[in-house]
C-alpha cells in the first residue's frame, strides 16, 4: 500500500497547522474548549513524550558508544575531533553573524540609532526582565560547573545534559575496564536499554505528524496580525539579518563541510535529515529532538552508533551553530539601536561569550534570551533591551534550533567519514533495521 514518507507527513502537517492557526486564532472556540487549548494540549503531550525519552536514551547511547570505541587513544581522539569541530563551526557561525549585522545594520535608521523607533515600552522591558531572571556574567561560570554536577539524579531530574553527558563518558569509559562477568552483563544491559529506547522512539514519532500540527498552530495561532505589522516596521530588519545568516550557514557553511571534508553528497544529507529538521523546528528544542536525530542520523544516513551516541548527545547541548549566530546578531543589533559605539573590544567580546554561551545553554526554546542577557551585561547596555526583540523571538528559535540540528547531524557524517566509515549516505532504507549489532 502507498505509504507517505514521515517528513512528507509531517510537512503537510505544518502546512496545514499555519491554515488552521491563522484561521481559528486565538479565542475561536467548540463547546467552549478553545482551539489554541486544544493546540497547546495536543504539543505539550508530544513535547512530553520526546522529552520523555531523552534521560535514557541519552545515557545508554553514551554509555554503549564509549564502551565500544575502546581504547583510551581512539577516545581521546574521536573527542579532540569533535571538539575541534565543533569550536570551529561555532566561530565560523558567529563571523558569519557578525558580518551580516555590521553589512546590514538593522539598529541603524537613517544613520541614527534607531532605539526611539524600536519604542522599547516599560511593558516589553519587564517582560523580558522577567523572563530571563536576574543573569549576569557570573552564569557563565554556572555553566561550565553544571559539566559536573554534584547530584546526577538531579541533574537527569532538571533535564541537565552537560552533567549527565560527563557522568555517562565516564562510566561508559570505566565499565569496559572492571572484571569481564561484570563488564561484559553491564553491556548487555546497556546495550538492551538503548535499543528498547530506539523503539520507543520510533512509536513516539509515528505521531510526529500530529504533535508538530499542534505546535505549530498553537505558534501561528497566538500571533496577533497587528503587532506583526508593527514589527515588519521595526525589527523587521533585525529579523531578515538573522534568516539570511542562518541560511548562508545552512546552505553555504556546512554543504561545503559534507562536501570537501565529508566527501558525501549535500542535497542526500538534506533529505535524511528531513524528519528531524522539521521536528527541531516545531519544537523548537535540540535536547527534545535528540531522539528523532539520533535515528535520522543513523537508520537513514548510515552513521554507526559508535560514532554517533557520542556526537550528537553532546552536539544536541554544546554545538549550537544557530544559536552562537543568533545572539550575535541580536546582541550588535541592540548594541547599535542604543548608539554603543561598536569598538573591536567590544564586537570580540560579543563573538567570545557568544561561542562560550552557546556551548553552555540548554537546548530548550528560548535559551538564547538567557545568553543575549550575559553579553548585554557585559558591554554595559540594560537588560531590558531583550524586550526589542522578544517578540520575535520564537519564530527565529524554531529556524536556529533548526540549524542547531543540521549542525551536529554534519558533524556526525564528517567525522564518521574522517574515521573511515563507508556506505554513508549512499542510499536511504525504507526501513532500516534498527542499529541493535553490537558494534563493539
Ligand atoms: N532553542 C534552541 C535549541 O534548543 C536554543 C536557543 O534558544 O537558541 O537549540
Amino acid at each position: 500500500m502507498f505509504k507517505l514518507k514521515l517528513h512528507w507527513q509531517i510537512l503537510i502537517a505544518l502546512v496545514l497547522a499555519v491554515v488552521a492557526g491563522l484561521l481559528t486564532g486565538r479565542e475561536t472556540d467548540v463547546f467552549n474548549v478553545s482551539f489554541f487549548a486544544m493546540y497547546d494540549f495536543v504539543g505539550d503531550l508530544f513535547l512530553n513524550a520526546l522529552k520523555l525519552l531523552i534521560v535514557p536514551l541519552v545515557m545508554s547511547s553514551i554509555i554503549c558508544g564509549i564502551a565500544g570505541i575502546g581504547s583510551g587513544g581512539a577516545l581521546g581522539r574521536l573527542g579532540g575531533m569533535t571538539f575541534a569541530y565543533y569550536i570551529l563551526t561555532g566561530l565560523i557561525a558567529t563571523f558569519t553573524g557578525l558580518v551580516v549585522v555590521n553589512l546590514i545594520s538593522p539598529g541603524i535608521v537613517d544613520g541614527e540609532p534607531a532605539r526611539e523607533i524600536l519604542g522599547l515600552s516599560a511593558a516589553k522591558g519587564a517582560a523580558a526582565a522577567e523572563q530571563i531572571g536576574g543573569r549576569s556574567a557570573s552564569d557563565l561560570t554556572q555553566v561550565f560547573l553544571d559539566m559536573v554536577p554534584p547530584n546526577i539524579v538531579e541533574a537527569a531530574a532538571n533535564g541537565q545534559l552537560l552533567g549527565l553527558i560527563t557522568f555517562s563518558l565516564l562510566f561508559g569509559y570505566f565499565m569496559t575496564r572492571i572484571e569481564a562477568p561484570f563488564s561484559e552483563h553491564l553491556w548487555q544491559l546497556w546495550q538492551g536499554i538503548f535499543q528498547v529506547m530506539m523503539r520507543i522512539t520510533d512509536l513516539v514519532m509515528k505521531f510526529a505528524p500530529l504533535g508538530v500540527f499542534a505546535l505549530v498552530a498553537k505558534v501561528v495561532a497566538g500571533i496577533d496580525a497587528d503587532e506583526l505589522a508593527g514589527l515588519a516596521q521595526t525589527v523587521g530588519l533585525f529579523f531578515v539579518s538573522v534568516m539570511l545568516a542562518l541560511a548562508f550557514h545552512a546552505v553555504v557553511t556546512l554543504p561545503a563541510l559534507l562536501f570537501f571534508v565529508g566527501r558525501v553528497n549535500p542535497w542526500r544529507h538534506y533529505r535524511a535529515m528531513a524528519t528531524a529538521l522539521l521536528t527541531a523546528f516545531s519544537t523548537a528544542s535540540s535536547s527534545a529532538t535528540l531522539p528523532v536525530t539520533m535515528e535520522c542520523v543513523e537508520k537513514n544516513a548510515g552513521v554507526s552508533n559508535r560514532i554517533s551516541s557520542f556526537v550528537l548527545p553532546l552536539g544536541a547541548t554544546v554545538n549550537m551553530n544557530g544559536t552562537a549566530l543568533y545572539e550575535c546578531v541580536a546582541a550588535i543589533f541592540i548594541a547599535q539601536a542604543y548608539g554603543l559605539e561598536l569598538t573591536f573590544a567590544t564586537q570580540f567580546t560579543v563573538v567570545l561569550i557568544a561561542l562560550l554561551t552557546s556551548i553552555g545553554v540548554a537546548g530548550i526554546p528560548a535559551a538564547s534570551l538567557v545568553a543575549i542577557a550575559i553579553i548585554m551585561q557585559a558591554i554595559g547596555l540594560p537588560l531590558e533591551a531583550i524586550g526589542v526583540i522578544l517578540a520575535v523571538d520564537r519564530i527565529l528559535d524554531m529556524f536556529r534550533t533548526a540549524l542547531n540540528v543540521f549542525g551536529d547531524t554534519c558533524a556526525a557524517v564528517v567525522i564518521a567519514r574522517h574515521e573511515g566509515e563507508e556506505g554513508i549516505l549512499q542510499d536511504m532504507p525504507e526501513q532500516a533495521a534498527l542499529p541493535s549489532e553490537s558494534t563493539r
